[in-house]
C-alpha cells in the first residue's frame, strides 16, 4: 500500500511525538519517584537521629511498646524494634508476634553495619515503603560505653502519597497529552488536507502539460512555496507552449515546402525505411502516395540505379549524384542527389529527383541546331567551292559555261545569305530583342502590299491568288513590318506547294477580341504526322525541294515566334492532297 506523503509525515510526526510522551511518561514519574525516596529517607533519618535522641529503648516489653508508640506517634512513620537476630521486638502498628522475621531484610542486614535503607512493597498496605534501619550504637555515640546496641531501630514510611501524587501527574499528563494530540491532529489534517489539494492540482496540471494542454494553473493569494511552484510551472509551461508552437509551424512549413517542392524528395532510415516522401516522388515512381511512407526502400523503389545510390550513401555516409531514366512509355531523365541525414541513432539518407528532361531536350535540340546548321551550310559552300575551283581550272576561258557557274555560285551565296539573315533573325528573337514597334494596322492596306508581291510571284507559275476581306474589319495593334513578314512567308509558301493551276485565297475575320487571317491553298497539304513538326527549326517536309526552291526551313519557326510576341497565335489545317490552311490571329487594337 502507498501512503500519501501527508499520511506518511502524520504518521512520522505521531511516532515522534508519541516517543517523547511515553520517554516523559517513564522518565519524570522515575524523577519524581527518586525526589520522593530520597526526601523520605532525609524525614527517617532525620526521626531516627530524634529517636536516638530520646534515649536507648526500654528493655521490658510494655515499656518498650509504649516508648515505640510514642516516637510513632510524634513522627508520623512506623516504627520497629528489632534484636540484633531480626527478631521483632516491638512494633508501632501490628503486633510483634505477628510480625515475621526481619533477618533476611535488607535494610536489616545493612543496619547491623551501620544504615540500611530499603524500599518494598507492602502487601498489607498494598504501596510501596521506605525503610531506614539503624543500629543506634553504631550510628550515634555510644552512651554507655558499649559499641554493640542490643538493638535495631526500623522506621518505615509509606510512599501511597507519593503513588498518588505520581498517578495524578500521569493522569494529568495523558490528558495533556491526548488533548495535544486532537488539537495538533486537528491543525495538521488541515493544513495537511489544504497542502495536499494544492498538490494534486500541481500533479493534475503537470499530467495536462504532458498532454499537450498548456493552460496555466491558478494561482492562490498567498501561495507560500507551493505558490512558488505553481507560478515557475505557469512560466515553464507557457515557455514550453511557445517553443512546441514554434517547432510546430517550422515543421509544417518545411513540410509544405517539401509538399509543394516539384522535386521528388524521400527520406530513407539506416535500416532502408521510407521515413518521409513527398507528392513528386510517389508520382516520379508511379507509386500510390498514401501508403509509401513506412514501407522498405526495396518495396517501392524497383529501379536499380536508385537503389544503388541510395545503398552507397548509406554505406559510406557520402553525398552521390547522378542521373537516372524513369518510365518506360514516355521515359524522363532525372538528375538524383543523395545525401545522409544525421539523426539520432544511426544515419539515414535523402534523396532528391530532379526532373532534367526539359534541359536534356533542350541540349538535344541545340546539338540538332548545330547540326543542322552545318548541314544547311555546307551545301551552298560545297558548290561555291567547286564551281569557283572549276572557273579557276579552265573553266573560265568556258564561253558557254562560266556565266552559267558564275549564277550557280551567286544563288548559292544568295541562299548562304539568306540562311545568315533568318538564322540572325530568329537568334534576336530568341534573345528578346525582336523589338516590336506596336501600332494599329489595318487587315486591308496589310494584306494588300503583300498580295501585289504574291501575285507577281503566281503569273509565272500559273496560280491565282486572291482576297476576301468583311469591309468592316478592326485595326489590329501590331507591327506591321512584321505582320507582313508572316504574311509574305505563308504566302511564298503557298505558292511554293502549289501545283500550277492551283488557287490561293487570303481571307480574314474578327474572332472575339482577335481578327483571324487565313491563308487558304489547294496545295500538296500536310500530313497529319508532319503538321505539329513544320513549326521546328529547319524541319521540311520535303527538304529537296524547300532547298530547291530556295527555303531556308526557319520560315514557320520565324513567323510563329513573330506571332507569339504579338499575343496572337499561328496554327494550320490542312489534307495531303486538298491543300492547306494557315491561320494566325492578331489582337484587335483598344
Ligand atoms: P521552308 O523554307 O522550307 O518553306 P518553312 O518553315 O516556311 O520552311 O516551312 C516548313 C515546311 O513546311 C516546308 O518545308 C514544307 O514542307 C511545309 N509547308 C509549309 N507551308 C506549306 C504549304 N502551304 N503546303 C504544303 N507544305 C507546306
Amino acid at each position: 500500500m502507498r501512503l500519501s506523503f501527508s499520511s506518511r509525515l502524520g504518521l512520522s510526526l505521531l511516532t515522534l511525538v508519541l516517543t517523547v510522551l511515553l520517554g516523559m511518561n517513564f522518565y519524570f514519574p522515575g524523577v519524581l519517584r527518586r525526589q520522593a525516596e530520597a526526601s523520605g529517607f532525609d524525614q527517617l533519618q532525620a526521626i531516627a537521629r530524634l529517636a536516638e535522641f530520646q534515649g536507648p529503648a526500654p528493655d521490658a516489653v510494655n515499656a518498650r511498646n509504649t516508648w515505640v508508640q510514642d516516637i510513632a506517634l510524634r513522627s508520623g512513620v512506623r516504627v520497629t524494634i528489632l534484636d540484633r537476630q531480626g527478631q521483632v521486638l516491638a512494633d508501632s502498628q501490628r503486633d510483634a508476634e505477628t510480625t515475621a522475621d526481619q533477618s533476611n531484610q535488607p535494610e536489616f542486614r545493612q543496619a547491623l553495619q551501620g544504615v540500611g535503607r530499603a524500599v518494598r512493597h507492602d502487601q498489607i498496605l498494598n504501596c510501596d515503603v521506605l525503610y531506614l534501619a539503624v543500629s543506634p550504637a553504631a550510628s550515634g555515640a555510644p552512651r554507655d560505653g558499649n559499641t554493640t546496641s542490643p538493638y535495631v531501630l526500623r522506621f518505615a514510611l509509606p510512599l501511597r502519597a507519593v503513588d498518588q501524587t505520581i498517578s495524578g501527574v500521569r493522569r494529568r499528563f495523558w490528558t495533556g497529552a491526548l488533548l495535544f494530540l486532537i488539537i495538533s491532529g486537528s491543525v495538521f489534517f488541515l493544513v495537511s488536507a489544504t497542502i495536499s489539494r494544492r498538490i494534486k492540482k500541481l500533479q493534475e496540471f503537470s499530467r495536462r502539460i504532458a498532454a499537450g494542454d498548456f493552460r496555466p494553473v491558478e494561482l492562490q493569494p498567498n501561495g507560500g512555496e507551493l505558490g512558488g511552484l505553481a507560478r515557475a510551472l505557469n512560466h515553464t509551461a507557457g515557455h514550453l507552449d511557445k517553443t512546441i508552437q514554434v517547432l510546430t509551424d517550422e515543421r509544417n512549413r518545411s513540410a509544405a515546402i517539401l509538399r509543394s517542392m516539384v522535386e521528388g524528395v524521400a527520406v530513407i532510415s539506416a535500416q532502408e525505411k521510407i521515413l518521409f516522401s513527398n507528392k513528386a516522388f510517389s508520382q516520379i515512381l508511379g507509386l500510390d502516395t498514401v501508403a509509401v511512407e513506412g514501407r522498405p526502400l526495396l518495396e517501392v523503389v524497383r529501379h536499380s540505379n536508385l537503389l544503388a545510390i541510395i545503398k552507397k550513401t548509406l554505406a559510406t555516409q557520402e553525398e552521390f549524384s547522378s542521373e537516372v531514366m524513369m518510365g518506360t512509355v514516355q521515359p524522363r531523365s532525372f538528375g538524383v542527389t543523395a545525401a545522409p541525414v544525421k539523426a539520432d541513432g544511426p544515419a539515414g539518407a535523402v534523396l532528391v529527383l530532379h526532373d532534367i528532361s526539359e534541359l536534356r531536350r533542350l541540349e538535344r535540340v541545340r546539338q540538332d541546331f548545330v547540326a543542322n546548321i552545318s548541314h544547311e551550310f555546307r551545301t551552298p559552300l560545297t558548290a561555291i567551292q567547286g564551281f569557283a575551283e572549276t572557273l579557276l581550272g579552265g573553266a573560265l576561258d568556258d564561253p558557254v559555261n562560266r556565266r552559267r557557274f558564275v549564277e550557280i555560285i551567286r544563288d548559292h551565296a544568295a541562299r548562304l545569305a539568306r540562311l545568315t539573315e533568318d538564322l540572325l533573325k530568329l537568334s534576336r528573337i530568341e534573345a528578346g530583342q525582336l523589338n516590336l514597334e506596336f501600332r494599329p494596322v489595318s487587315v486591308h492596306s496589310l494584306v494588300e502590299s503583300c498580295l501585289d508581291t504574291a501575285r507577281l510571284k503566281a503569273v509565272p507559275k500559273e496560280l491565282s491568288v486572291a482576297a476576301d476581306l468583311p469591309p468592316d474589319l478592326p485595326l489590329v495593334r501590331g507591327d506591321a513590318n512584321r505582320l507582313r513578314e508572316v504574311l509574305q512567308n505563308l504566302l511564298d509558301n503557298a505558292l511554293q506547294y502549289t501545283p500550277p493551276g492551283g488557287s490561293i485565297l487570303v481571307s480574314a475575320s474578327r474572332r472575339d477580341d482577335q481578327v483571324v487571317i487565313t491563308v487558304a491553298d489547294t496545295g500538296i497539304g500536310i500530313p497529319q504526322a508532319e503538321q505539329s513538326r513544320i513549326f521546328e527549326r529547319f524541319y521540311r517536309v520535303d527538304a529537296a525541294r524547300s532547298r530547291e526552291a530556295g527555303g531556308t526551313g526557319l520560315g514557320l519557326s520565324i513567323a510563329r515566334h513573330i506571332m507569339d510576341a504579338h499575343g496572337g497565335g499561328l496554327w494550320l489545317e490542312s489534307a495531303v492532297g486538298e491543300g492547306s490552311r494557315f491561320h494566325f490571329s492578331i489582337p484587335i487594337a483598344s
